[in-house]
């Protein structure tokens, strides 16, 4: 299945392809300082694709400097959540983008500042899916 949206000023398209229908999928909203400051709700999936073309991005780094949040440096809608595993690019894609985002389950709230580096890049590895084009 594949879902396509774009950022609010159209200058990123996103197209994601998934193996269940966005329903299935629970939106994971993190409580950590950074993500309460530009709140953002991402989905994910091993199988996931996730395809971004555009034109200028703005690359932050969280906290503790593991993940890549990667914004429209436009409009500053975040397009996606990423970072290096093993030499490839994984990542979660904000779900908000999607044009069908009313169709996705619950909103659940994640707290990865719980965790250490090592855990979160072992829950990256069983969650993330593949992110190209940045
Ligand atoms: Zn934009
Ligand atoms: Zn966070």
């Amino acid at each position: 299945m594949i879902y396509k949206g774009s950022c609010n000023c159209n200058q990123w398209q996103v197209e994601v392809e998934v193996t269940k229908p966005l329903g299935d999928f629970n939106p994971r909203s993190c409580d950590c300082d950074y993500c309460k400051n530009s709140p953002s709700v991402i989905i994910s999936e091993p199988n996931m694709r996730i395809d971004l073309a555009g034109g200028e991005i703005t690359i932050n780094r969280n906290g503790d400097q593991l993940a890549n949040f990667y914004y429209c440096d436009s409009c500053n809608d975040l397009l996606a959540v990423g970072c290096d595993l093993n030499s490839q690019l994984r990542g979660a894609v904000n779900a908000n983008l999607l044009r069908d985002a009313n169709q996705l389950g619950k909103t659940i709230e994640i707290q990865p500042r719980l965790l250490s580096a090592d855990e979160k890049i072992d829950r990256w590895g069983r969650l993330w899916g593949q992110l190209n084009g940045v």
